[in-house]
């Protein structure tokens, strides 16, 4: 069956300036010729989601003094690209009154949560909704004027979400229903569909945020529930590298990832997709793509499924594929004899930690069970100490439990490739590798996952750590 529905996301980069749009804009036309139904997603102008949760967290300390200062540098962002991308002096009018009425309303949200003193997660997703709800305007207009029939529509007409305020879970069947009544009618008509990325309203109206980085996950959602052919998403990067290329001179592009690959890469800090938007569009079998919109001849990195051919290691028995650091993080210990055979301890501490909001990105322990290992983030370190400490008092008091405590700041060094737990000798590679250029490591998490094994090493071998690793990756 021919392709026919293709969804492109743009993220703020690829929206970020008048050059960028003028490119995204292209992208677009061709995207016309070749596919018969386009929706566009965009995300914010670069920049604008964090200006405008900023201004917010000082109006929820009482201070709006940088508020025209925000404003100022909100219109010259959205106008400037406006008046150099829309031709049509009406149109490009209409656009600049749209996006300054959503950036008085910013005006008016933060001197009411100065008020208020406080500014609520509610409040906070209708202050961030509002550089999606410009951005959108922006491209719109810029795509009319290049002459290609296209109509911008809010997500809040469609991704319908439950009210976990700035980290929303939409619900896939209103959505869906939503989803094929609102755009289909204009696909059908040849209309590119365009609207925002990240945002999403309840099924009362009321606007919602999928969290930072989610314009990725409503391309997914959208693929997936219309259903679409392909799902692209258009970035600064060619695609998913083998490493950050400023650690290491030879990271590359890699043409081909699994979703397990991805998925494992995306959660280990490597910021190329936001993990959720893998999961729906596995689901519905949609293809995937990671573009560049500043060199959009380069193919990127194409997604494909974790299918029985995918799931072995290539024959010459090298199989990590990627490399990826995680820096800040500590080690936190508990240890004592008592602990031995207790159950619950696991537990209670795992308990203690999420009561600080902290989320643990690896965990080891070892079979003697005398001690039980795992990472934080750096800046949750008081926090967290303080809650086992206070979880574990009586056991700290009779000694059932010695120590709690945390190391200086470590990386994680996470290996990615499908088979690295079924393939024998990876591991064995991977610590030889490591101990031929003398690096030390602190802690080990494998198995958990099929494609990825991390280690954890200290902050001054972390570069070294991820070059030497990367040697192992064979082009
Ligand atoms: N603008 C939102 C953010 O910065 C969503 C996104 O760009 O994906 O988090
Ligand atoms: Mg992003």
């Amino acid at each position: 069956m021919p392709k026919e529905t293709l969804v492109m996301k743009f993220g703020g980069t690829s929206v970020g300036s008048a050059d960028a749009l003028t490119r995204a804009v292209e992208i677009i036309r061709q995207a016309r010729e070749e596919w018969p139904h386009v929706v566009v997603v965009t995300s914010a102008m670069s920049g604008v989601t964090n200006l405008l949760l900023d201004s917010a967290a000082q109006a929820a300390e009482g201070k709006v003094d940088s508020l025209p200062d925000a404003e100022k540098s909100l219109r010259e962002k959205h106008f400037s690209a406006a008046e150099a991308l829309i031709k049509d002096n009406e149109l490009c009018e209409r656009t600049k009154q749209e996006i300054d009425a959503l950036i008085l309303s910013l005006i008016d949200f933060c001197k009411a949560i100065a008020v208020l003193g406080e500014a609520s997660p509610r409040a906070l997703d209708a202050v961030a909704s509002l550089g999606e709800r410009m951005s959108l305007r922006l491209l719109t207009a810029a795509v009319e004027s290049a002459g290609i029939e296209a109509k911008a529509i809010e997500s809040t007409e469609f991704i319908i979400t439950n009210a976990h305020f700035q980290n929303a879970h939409p619900d896939f069947k209103l959505t869906t229903e939503k989803t094929r009544a609102y755009l289909n009618p204009l696909l059908d008509e040849g209309i590119v569909a365009i609207t925002t990325g990240f945002i999403g309203a309840t099924p009362e109206g009321v606007i919602t945020t999928l969290g930072r980085g989610g314009s990725d996950y409503t391309a997914g959602i959208i693929g997936a529930v219309l259903p679409a052919d392909d799902v692209w998403i258009w970035t600064d990067v060619d695609g998913v590298m083998t490493s950050d290329p400023r650690v290491v001179n030879g990271a590359r592009t890699l043409p081909e990832m699994t979703y397990s690959e991805i998925a494992e890469l995306a959660y280990y800090g490597a910021k190329v997709i936001h993990p959720k938007t893998i999961r729906p569009v596995i689901e519905a079998g949609i293809g995937l793509r990671i573009c560049n919109t500043f060199n959009p001849s380069h193919p990127g990195t194409r997604l494909i499924p974790n299918s029985a051919g995918n799931g072995k290691a290539q024959a010459n028995g090298h199989i990590v594929k990627a490399v990826t650091a995680i820096r800040k993080q500590r080690l936190v210990t508990i240890e004592g004899r008592g602990m031995l055979g207790v159950p619950g301890v696991a537990a209670r501490a795992f308990s203690a930690v999420a009561s600080t909001k902290t989320s643990v990105p690896l965990i080891t322990q070892a079979s003697s069970e005398q001690s039980i290992c795992f990472a934080i983030p750096s800046e949750s370190t008081n926090a967290v100490l303080d809650a086992l400490h206070k979880a574990f008092a009586i056991e700290l008091m009779e000694r059932d439990i010695d120590r709690v405590w945390a190391t200086d700041e470590i990386a994680i060094i996470t290996a990615v490739g499908v088979g690295t737990r079924n393939t024998p000798g990876v591991a064995g590679q991977i610590f030889s590798k490591l101990g031929s250029q003398n690096i030390n490591v602190l802690a080990i998490a494998h198995g958990s996952s099929d494609v990825s094994i991390s280690m954890v090493v200290e902050t001054k071998d972390s570069d070294e750590a991820v070059k030497a690793l990367h040697e192992l990756i064979v082009a």
